[in-house]
């Protein structure tokens, strides 16, 4: 570091080097051999080996991960590697044919891990980049996020906003680690409320029309959940576009709409969304006829295990794209039970010959244990199903090859005989 004071310093065990050397970015806490300085949540650190040797840098964090690696090479400052990894995320974009596209204009411009960036979520939204801190080191980090971004985009930037107040409340634990789920520690001076960084217009908007394959959204990324929208599900939404047409649909989980619209827009003849929140049906509601579709949609602001429970209707293909059942490894057999459950409701209501697109965005349960849920529910269908397809996350939201925990939503189309 040639204009900063070096960094505490991590030292590691001798045989905990492995998996470090091979670009996995988590510190476990076990491998700390000895701290070299007294490092606080959030702060940088530098992680060498008992030897000497340099291993990377990253965020320190007081629960069971020591450190978030960002960079695996030595920095010279850390406005030239945000710089760095801003502009390689950028061009990832560009080069899969986001940035410039002229039929979508809401993407993920960082995904945490997956963009060398662990803890950093960026969307951006036709113009408005909101920022999703999920640990204080990246939080301490904005303000030079915002300026990258203002030269990156020019023009095209007319805001930043910032939506971490609630995301800075959970600590920085791995996915599945012991304790995860346990209160977390205060983190100091994060922010109470969420704020816009930077607006081109003395007064902001807190939402806008987006484009996603031609398909309006109205995003409030003020209000809405996570950063406004679920940008995950594009490419499956896409999937459901060329099932849809003369169908008729259940959408469960429908927040905003986002699988209605396509399906809609395909032609089906009747959808169904349900969500047990009132602002994600008035979203719905919003973006059916933001989009002139044909065809007959209707609302149900219901607990998605009631509805399936209660409504006699059948369906040609049901969507069922639930929260994450679990957060935290010890709510895992739960969240199995749960899956089990609600894709047994799905196979009751399914026609037959019909078609169900289900899903678990829960980082704790892999595509292994999701499969097995689904498995008993089919078992207990007493009906034949066959794999369609094997879904994912869409090439906005990459995974790190050396960090497989970052794949986080996966998906099985079924047709049910
Ligand atoms: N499929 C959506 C994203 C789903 S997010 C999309 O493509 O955009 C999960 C949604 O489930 C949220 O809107 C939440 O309000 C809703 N939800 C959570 N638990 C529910 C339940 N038990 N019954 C109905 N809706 C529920």
């Amino acid at each position: 570091m040639s204009n900063q004071q070096p960094f505490p310093t991590l030292i590691l065990h001798r045989q905990k080097t492995q998996a470090i050397k091979r670009f996995h970015p988590w510190v476990f806490s076990g491998a700390v051999k000895c701290k070299d300085g007294n490092p606080d949540q959030g702060d940088v650190v530098e992680i060498v080996s008992e030897d000497g040797e340099f291993l990377g840098i990253g965020h320190f964090g007081t629960g069971s991960v020591s450190a978030r690696i960002f960079s695996f090479e030595k920095i010279t400052s850390l406005e030239d590697i945000w710089k760095k990894r801003l502009q390689q995320a950028f061009a990832q974009r560009r080069n899969i044919g986001l940035t410039e596209s002229k039929t979508t204009n809401a993407y993920r411009l960082v995904n945490a891990e997956g963009d060398g960036m662990p803890g950093l979520i960026i969307d951006w939204y036709n113009g408005t980049a909101v920022i999703q801190c999920h640990s204080k080191g990246m939080s301490a980090e904005k303000e030079k996020f915002v300026d990258i971004l203002k030269t990156g985009y020019g023009e095209r930037l007319t805001s930043v906003y910032d939506k971490s107040a609630a995301t800075l409340n959970h600590k920085m634990a791995a996915p599945g680690s012991a304790e995860e789920g346990t209160p977390p520690p205060a983190i100091t001076n994060h922010p109470t409320t969420d704020a816009y960084l930077y607006s081109k217009n003395a007064s902001p908007e807190s939402s806008r029309v987006v484009l996603e394959n031609n398909n309006k959204f109205m995003v409030d990324w003020v209000l809405g959940q996570k950063t406004g929208f679920f940008i995950d599900q594009r490419d499956n939404r896409s999937l459901l576009s060329r099932y849809a047409n003369g169908k008729s649909i259940l959408n469960t989980f429908s927040y905003s709409g986002g699988f209605s619209v396509y399906a809609m827009q395909a032609g089906a003849s009747l959808v169904h969304s349900v969500d047990s929140s009132a602002k994600a049906i008035d979203l719905t509601n919003q973006n059916v006829k933001l989009n002139n579709c044909a065809g007959k949609h209707e609302s149900f602001g219901s607990d998605v295990f009631d509805f399936m429970k209660t409504s006699k209707e059948e369906y040609d293909i049901i969507v069922l794209d639930p929260p994450a059942f679990a957060k935290a490894q010890s709510a895992r057999h739960h969240a199995i039970q749960a899956y089990t459950r609600l894709n047994q409701a799905a196979f009751k209501k399914i026609k037959k010959g019909g078609i169900v697109f289900t899903f678990s965005c829960s980082q704790v349960v892999d595509r292994e244990m999701f499969t097995g849920a689904v498995t008993s529910a089919a078992i207990d269908s007493h009906r034949n199903i066959k794999v369609l397809h094997h879904l994912s996350q869409p090439a906005d939201h990459p995974v790190s090859i050396f960090n497989p925990e970052g794949l986080y939503l996966k998906g099985l189309v079924l047709y049910v005989e």
